[in-house]
């Protein structure tokens, strides 16, 4: 059993009760809860609500409104609209400009990873029209953003960079080299 289905057990087993975050760990086993409830939430559409939701509850605290998920949204991406939206994107990180297998600014000794991020959160009625996709990094996607956001233009570059072949974005780093040695 992974630890998202111990944390979905857990929750439909509370529907409509306060659970903590300490509660919450302690059945996932694992730190990186948050991010198992991010995706109950989003890809499964769990009625899960925090204290951004409501404030009758404090930080730390989630209750699941309902057993049943919403119907209408929580359906994953399939992996060809998933390919579409890293091409389009050009395999780039759209907030940090990271590509596949750039190192991990939290963990150096890790790749980053490329994921598909909901511009509008599906739990806030976010679609799954390509219009709302876009490519960010793990890190970025765990909402660890204190790394310095790329400008749009930059971001279109890079991403069309990434495609050329190796020699090619050589050739490109040269160039910008010389061209900034020189400002
Ligand atoms: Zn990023």
């Amino acid at each position: 059993m992974s630890a998202r289905d111990r944390i979905r057990d857990f929750l439909l087993k509370n529907v409509g009760k306060v659970v903590t975050t300490r509660q919450i760990q302690k059945v996932a086993q694992i730190s990186e809860y948050a991010r198992r409830i991010r995706e109950l939430r989003d890809e499964e559409g769990l009625e899960i609500k925090s204290h951004i939701d409501r404030s009758d509850l404090k930080p730390g605290e989630y209750i699941l409104e309902s057993s049943k998920p919403r119907t209408t949204l929580g359906k994953r991406i399939s992996p060809q609209l998933r390919t579409e939206i890293l091409e389009r994107n050009g395999f780039t990180c759209q907030q940090c400009g990271a590509g596949p297998g750039d190192p991990d600014p939290f963990n150096p000794n890790r790749k980053v990873r490329l994921h598909i991020d909901h511009v509008v959160p599906v739990s806030q009625g976010g679609t799954d029209d390509k219009d709302n996709l876009r490519v960010l990094c793990s890190a970025c996607n765990q909402g660890k953003s204190n790394i310095q956001t790329v400008s749009e233009p930059a971001l279109n570059i890079l991403a069309r960079i990434r495609k050329l072949p190796r020699s090619a974005r050589r050739e490109v780093l040269e160039a910008l080299k010389k061209s900034l040695d020189s400002d």
